[in-house]
C-alpha cells in the first residue's frame, strides 16, 4: 500500500497481473450492469483486451483508442470517446513492449468529468518508476509481484475506497469476500519485501538503468546503420525498441539467444510467437518495421558490460545477416533526441 500511496484496505492480494486485469473488468462489469462501454487502448496487454474482447461478445461496446507512431495514447481522443454509458476506461500506465509512459492523470480527468472509472495496468510500471494511485487519480490499478523481482504468482488489485464491484475469484471470505482462495503466503510476503527494496532504492535504480538504456542507445545509433527506435519519451528506464531493417526479427532473436543475449520479438509472453506485435501494428508503424523490431530489457543487475556484449554481437550479427540485403534498404533512419 505505501508503495503506490494506497491505504491497505484499498490492496487485494491476487495471483498476478492476469488475474487483476481480469478481475478491474469483469468486477465492474458485474457491479454496474446498465453501463455498457467501455475505452480502452488498444496497446493493452492480452490479460486486458482478451477480458474486454469477452464482454464485447456478451454485448458490450469497446472503443479502442490508437496510439501515436511513438506509442502514446492521447487524453484528447478519450475526451472525445467518451459517453453517458462508458463504464470504465481502461489505459496501461507504462507498455510493456515499447515503455512509453502515457498521460495517465490527463487520462483521468477527462474520464472523471464523465463519471467513467479508471483503472489502469500498471504491471511494468510498479517497483521501475514512482507510482502514486492518488496523484494519477485512478480508481482500479494491477500490479504484479514478479515484475519487480519478487516471485511469480502474486500481484494486487488497488481498488480505490468506495468503488463498488464485485467479486471474481469466488469462494470463501478471503480479501474482505471479494477474491476467495487461500492465500499464498510465501509469494504474498516475498512480493512485501521485494517492493520494499525495489522502492527504497528507486532513485538509484533509475539512474542506474537509464544509463544503461542510453549507453545502449547511444552505441546502436552510433555504430549501427538502418535502425528504427519505435518509441518515445517519457518511458520506463530499462525498455527500448529497435527496428533493424533489412532483417527478420526471428533470425536475429535466435542468432542473439544463442550467444546468450535475451532480447524479445513482442511481449515477454508471446516470445514464441512469430506474429506481428499487436502494439507496434497500433502504432501506424510499416511491415518493415514491424518484422524487424526487437525489445531490449535492462534491469538493475545489469552491467555496462553487458550492454557493450550486446552492442557489439548485434554489429557482428547484422553484418551476415544484411549481407545480401543492403541493397534494398531504405536509406533514412528516424533520429533521437534525448
Ligand atoms: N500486464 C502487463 C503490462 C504485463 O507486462 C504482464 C506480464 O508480462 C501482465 C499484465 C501479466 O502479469 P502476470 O504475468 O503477473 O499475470
Amino acid at each position: 500500500a505505501q508503495a503506490i500511496g494506497a491505504s491497505p484496505s484499498e490492496i487485494y492480494f491476487t495471483s498476478g497481473g492476469t488475474e487483476s486485469d481480469n478481475w478491474a473488468i469483469e468486477g465492474l462489469a458485474a457491479a454496474f450492469p446498465e453501463k455498457r462501454h467501455l475505452l480502452v487502448s488498444s496497446i493493452e496487454h492480452p490479460a486486458l483486451l482478451s477480458s474486454v474482447e469477452r464482454l464485447r461478445s456478451r454485448g458490450y461496446e469497446i472503443t479502442y483508442l490508437s496510439a501515436d507512431e511513438a506509442g502514446f495514447v492521447s487524453p484528447e481522443e478519450v475526451a472525445k470517446a467518451l459517453r453517458e454509458d462508458t463504464l470504465l476506461v481502461s489505459v496501461m500506465l507504462a507498455n510493456n513492449e515499447v515503455g512509453t509512459i502515457q498521460p495517465l492523470k490527463e487520462i483521468a480527468r477527462e474520464s472523471h468529468r464523465f463519471g467513467a472509472l479508471v483503472h489502469t495496468d500498471a504491471v511494468q510500471a510498479v517497483g521501475s518508476i514512482p507510482v502514486d494511485v492518488r496523484d494519477l487519480d485512478v480508481d482500479l490499478l494491477s500490479l504484479s509481484s514478479h515484475k519487480f523481482y519478487g516471485p511469480k504468482g502474486a500481484g494486487v488489485l488497488y481498488v480505490k475506497k468506495g468503488t463498488r464491484i464485485k467479486g471474481f475469484m469466488l469462494g470463501g471470505e478471503q480479501e474482505r469476500s471479494l477474491r476467495g482462495g487461500t492465500y499464498n503466503v510465501p509469494a504474498i510476503v516475498g512480493m512485501g519485501r521485494a517492493i520494499e527494496i525495489a522502492v527504497s532504492d528507486m532513485e538509484k535504480n533509475v539512474e542506474y538503468v537509464t544509463q544503461l538504456k542510453y549507453r545502449f542507445f547511444r552505441r546502436v545509433f552510433d555504430e549501427i546503420e538502418y535502425v528504427v527506435w519505435n518509441g518515445g519519451e517519457p518511458s520506463l528506464p530499462g525498455t527500448v525498441n529497435f527496428s533493424f531493417l533489412g532483417v527478420k526479427n526471428a533470425d536475429l532473436l535466435s542468432a542473439l539467444d544463442q550467444a546468450g543475449v535475451e532480447a524479445s520479438s513482442g511481449s515477454a509472453c508471446s516470445s514464441g510467437s512469430v506474429e506481428p506485435s499487436h502494439v507496434l501494428r497500433a502504432m501506424g508503424l510499416s511491415k518493415e518495421i514491424l518484422s524487424s523490431a526487437l525489445r531490449f530489457s535492462f534491469g538493475r543487475e545489469n552491467t555496462p558490460e553487458d550492454v557493450d556484449r550486446a552492442v557489439d554481437l548485434l554489429k557482428i550479427i547484422l553484418a551476415r545477416l544484411r549481407k545480401d540485403e543492403d541493397l534494398f534498404l531504405p536509406k533514412k533512419t528516424k533520429k533521437y533526441d534525448l
